[in-house]
């Protein structure tokens, strides 16, 4: 593996470590043993303090790339001309409202602008409450949905003090490719229905009753389980039934990032009532939103005056109307389709030349590799020590999943398809050398 950078750390980095330190603290622990002092980007190509570039295989806010110009220069115009809050006639949030519905199936016609992806859930759960009389949320057994109270009460993937709300119950999602599972899809998809059959009646009898199920459509922070056919519209039929909405967070699977169609929901049989957006929206600019139907909107609305100074401004419409535009212009959602089958392909082989590499996940350009030690359990010191290399090799990704062994393969649309190659030699390479045997260099 050719290194791209040192072990120890540039005296300029140490102290601004320190001064980090002093200052931020340990709140959000930095990626990497030696973190990286990133100076600046352009497409999916990062640039360190050095001078060193390393290939971005990780970041999914940059959707068209770093430093996209397009972008930046519709900010700056906006900018420079006006920018004020949603409650002044203005062209720039309709312009864009229209477009981003457009990229949504009927009956999703509205929408509510968020800065957060947090914002957005908090909303789609006060949304859920209004709607249903209700409080008892389904989430599942390792996830992320933000960091504000109400989501900390639910957060069940990432450690938070606050503890596990009375009214929330966790499912624990199916996950063909785990161990011990192969084979047996229909007995694996009834127990897990069931599961959530248990969660529901909890809830009633509790006298909390069924406010909404809340999920990825991909299962991204569970570590993209492939789940049994049918898993999905299952759950969304028990939690209507029961009087609950569907809210689908697509912060991390929207935006094109599944490949083939815009919205992660789209590729499957379920309609959520609510779709929780973030991350990409803006390519960077804070924009999120919560898209639902006519019908919710108004009767939220009746009773709820809904005010965020900072979400839809014009230079917030600005943004995401110009990551928009990329994505249709470039075609970058097709083409997350195909990258993303390709390298499905090339994953799949490494699967079966790595004993320790034992299944590959998700799709488009979200990605993963399980990774596991020699009895067939999850490795997450192998993931880790993986991750090492490949960042030592000029490559970022990152690791997801209860046990963080699945490595995490999510780059900028804009990727090329050779810079993808590159990251999968790079992947191959040092699997090779994590079992002892020299691979040609890369
Ligand atoms: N939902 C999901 C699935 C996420 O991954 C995240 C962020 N990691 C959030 C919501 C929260 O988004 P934000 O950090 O923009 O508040």
């Amino acid at each position: 593996l050719a290194k791209v950078h040192s072990k120890g750390q540039a005296v300029g980095d140490q102290q601004l470590l320190d001064r980090r330190a002093a200052t931020i603290g340990p709140y959000s622990p930095l990626f990497y043993d030696r973190p990286l002092h990133l100076v600046s980007g352009e497409g999916a190509w990062v640039v360190d303090a050095e001078g060193s570039r390393y290939l971005d295989a990780y970041n999914n806010v940059p959707q068209v790339g770093h430093a996209n110009p397009r972008v930046a220069e519709a900010v700056c115009a906006q900018m420079k001309t006006l920018n004020v809050h949603t409650r002044y006639l203005s062209a720039p949030i309709v312009d864009y409202a229209e477009l981003l519905l457009r990229t949504f199936d009927a009956p999703l016609d509205r929408v509510y602008f968020t800065n957060s992806g947090s914002e957005s859930n908090e909303l789609a759960l006060r949304i859920a409450r209004h709607m249903t009389g209700c409080s008892g949320m389904i989430v599942t057994d390792h996830s992320y949905h933000g960091n504000t109270i109400s989501l900390a009460a639910l957060t069940t993937g990432l450690t938070v003090s606050e503890p596990l709300g009375d009214h929330v119950r966790t499912i624990h999602v199916p996950d063909l490719d785990g161990e011990g599972q192969a084979g047996r899809p229909g007995d694996m998809l009834q127990a897990a229905l069931a599961a959530v059959d248990t969660a529901i009646a909890s809830l009633q009898e509790a006298g909390h009753g069924v406010a909404a199920l809340l999920i990825e459509p991909a299962f991204s922070t569970e570590g993209l389980p492939r789940v049994p056919e049918g898993y999905l519209e299952g759950l969304a039929e028990r939690v209507r039934a029961a009087g609950g909405l569907v809210i689908a967070d697509e912060v991390q699977t929207g935006l094109g990032r599944l490949g083939d169609e815009w919205w992660g929901h789209q590729a499957t049989g379920i309609k959520p009532d609510v779709v929780t957006l973030g991350k990409p929206l803006g390519n960077g600019y804070p924009l999120g939103g919560v898209v639902t139907t006519e019908h919710v909107l108004e009767s939220f609305s009746s009773t709820n005056m809904y005010f965020n100074t900072f979400a839809g401004t014009p230079a917030a419409a600005a943004a995401g109307h110009a990551v928009l535009n990329e994505i249709i212009d470039r075609g970058l959602v097709a083409r997350a389709g195909e990258l993303g089958r390709h390298v499905a392909a090339r994953l799949g082989e490494l699967v079966e030349r790595h004993p320790r590499a034992a299944a590959a996940k998700g799709r488009g350009l979200f990605f993963g590799l399980a990774l596991v030690d020699s009895a067939g359990g999850p490795d997450g010191d192998l993931a880790k020590r993986i991750v090492e290399a490949l960042v030592g090799a000029g490559i970022l990704i990152s690791r997801i999943g209860p046990n963080e062994n699945i490595l995490k393969i999510r780059p900028p649309l804009v990727i090329e398809g050779d810079e993808l190659d590159r990251v999968i030699d790079v992947l191959d390479a040092a699997l090779l050398a994590e079992a002892g045997q020299p691979a040609a260099r890369v």
